[in-house]
């Protein structure tokens, strides 16, 4: 059955002499394919079956088997995130979050939010807001959600003083200890990043700070909470540190 299926390759392998196998986010999921002949030379599937190819794919699909590309038509080149080495570690990372849900947890919903995120850092927005913006959201996607709404600890929601990622969110005045102070845009940064709907944002005035201080918190968040090591994010960080 020939199909057309919109997603982005997230993995490419050789296969024999002559093919390649890609692996393609889509929403219903990762998607194995075979590429016949895609290494070679002449073959018009070569320049499609690269890593991070975006576009539409028909195949013809096998369930729970490796199907078989017949052809592909690029959506977007994503050119920016693809010639720029800081963007690209962006790519590579939000690519294997991606990934890493989707084994678990297909969501289309997600995969819009990918899309979405990769299409608004590859027009010029700030990767590290937008890569931010994509992991807040993510979270609930990897059962360990924020709580946005109220004190981490004794649940109230008036007096938020502040944050904590260890604690898993917001702090109140009666239950803060010693936790470290945040300032009350980061406080209600946060939760525009979790509220805003990513394809509709056209340009990002945010100061420095207040977006150091919420890619610190996601940082610890994810490392307390997720469960998840990925050597694309620790490259990441070395590229921008
Ligand atoms: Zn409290």
């Amino acid at each position: 059955m020939l199909k057309e299926v919109e997603g982005i390759i997230i993995s490419d392998t050789n296969y024999g002499e002559t093919s390649k196998i890609i692996n393609v986010v889509t929403k219903e999921g990762i998607i194995g394919i075979i590429a016949k002949g895609a290494k070679g030379l002449k073959s018009p599937l070569r320049s499609y079956t690269q890593k991070f190819t975006y576009g539409k794919f028909y195949i013809y699909y096998k369930e729970n088997k490796l199907s078989t590309l017949k052809s592909v038509d690029v959506i977007n080149e994503l050119s920016a995130l693809k010639t720029d080495l800081i963007l690209m570690s962006y790519l590579s990372y939000i690519s294997d979050l991606t990934n890493q849900i989707m084994k678990q947890n297909i969501s289309d919903e997600l995969y819009k939010l990918y899309i979405d995120t990769l299409l608004k850092i590859d027009s010029g927005l700030n990767p590290m807001i937008m890569c931010n913006i994509f992991e807040i959201k993510a979270l609930d996607f990897l059962g360990v959600g924020i709580n946005l709404n109220s004190c981490s600890k004794c649940g109230i929601s008036t007096n938020i003083i502040t944050l904590d990622p260890d604690a898993g969110g917001y702090i109140c005045k009666n239950c803060y200890t010693n936790e470290r102070y945040y300032d009350d845009k980061t406080l209600k940064m946060l939760r525009m990043y979790y509220l805003v709907d990513i394809s509709s944002i056209s340009d990002l005035k945010i100061s420095d700070k207040v977006v150091h201080n919420i890619n610190n918190f996601l940082h610890t968040y994810y490392e307390r909470y997720t469960g998840l090591y990925l050597k694309s994010k620790k490259f990441l960080e070395t590229m921008i540190n």
